[in-house]
């Protein structure tokens, strides 16, 4: 997880374009226009709500005034995710704002989409509103699927407000001793912190299913570290195993809950590991 800018973009200036794609003649275009204000006051709204970590509060909606549920997604559908959407530059700018094409919710996959943080199928009134609009990963755009908070704690991680959540680690990694050795990830959260942010944190591990692309990057690494710490345990011992685990988690200190930071602390604090238990790792499959 990271945390992003603000996307420079205003509600209003999305929703007029996405009118504005729309035929005068239809309809839709005087329906818009009477729920306009509505829409656009959603924005400081979601702003203040997002600040104070009260976004289970933002009420959900089944259409707004005489405006479908339907159609208020297909502006999002039909104007700014269409590859030729009157607002397309807007999809393509927050899509983009990652930077190295990273996910900001996991770290770990590359921007395959833009992710409604409150799933347009349960607020489809938010479905072009910038601020709810994240880059994000096809596994976690996938695992993440229509999920909302219901309470304060069921808030998943937000990279435009939540900066905050990231400062101390709270992800960490055990070893399995089973054949074949791996290593597990899970939440452990510091006490110190509010009740609500160490749920939040746990949420956002589930709904974005961490455990399993941690698990899976850290024990890829693992396989390929094998050799490497045999070649440093012959001449040096335990000493220069651990060494070097140190100094792969200390190279990953800005991210501490990345789950290289947190794998290589868990292997470096590990005695059995560095003493030679890191011979049970499987081998490579050719
Ligand atoms: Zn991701």
């Amino acid at each position: 997880m990271y945390a992003l800018s603000k996307p420079a973009f205003a509600v209003t200036d999305v929703l007029a374009m996405c009118i504005g794609a729309i035929s005068t003649s239809d309809d839709l275009v005087n329906r818009l226009n009477a729920v306009k204000n509505t829409i656009e006051a959603n924005e400081p709204l979601y702003d203040t709500h997002a600040t104070n970590s009260l976004l289970n509060l933002i009420v959900r909606r089944t259409d707004l005034g005489s405006v479908t549920k339907a159609e208020l997604i297909a502006l999002y559908e039909d104007h700014l995710s269409a590859t030729r959407g009157a607002a397309r530059a807007v999809y393509d700018a927050i899509k983009n704002a990652a930077p190295n094409k990273l996910c900001p919710l996991c770290s770990i996959g590359s921007v395959a989409h833009v992710d409604h943080h409150l799933p347009k199928s349960r607020y489809p009134d938010l479905s072009v509103l910038p601020l709810n609009l994240v880059p994000a990963c096809h596994f976690c755009n996938d695992t993440k699927k229509a999920r909302f908070p219901t309470t304060a704690g069921e808030q998943t991680f937000h990279p435009y407000y939540d900066a905050h959540l990231l400062t101390q680690r709270w992800i960490t990694a055990t070893l399995d001793y089973g054949a074949p050795l791996v290593v597990v990830f899970s939440v452990t959260a510091p006490t110190s912190w509010p009740l609500t942010d160490q749920q939040r944190v746990a949420r956002h591990f589930t709904t974005c299913g961490l455990g399993i692309s941690f698990g899976t990057n850290a024990n890829a690494n693992l396989v390929s570290l094998k050799r490497r710490l045999q070649r440093l345990h012959d001449p040096g011992g335990a000493a220069a195993v651990k060494a070097y685990l140190e100094e792969e988690r200390d190279s990953h200190d800005d991210k501490p809950n990345s789950w290289q930071h947190v794998f290589f602390q868990a292997l470096a604090a590990d005695d059995w590991f560095v003493n030679g238990g890191f011979a049970q790792i499987a081998d490579p499959q050719l």
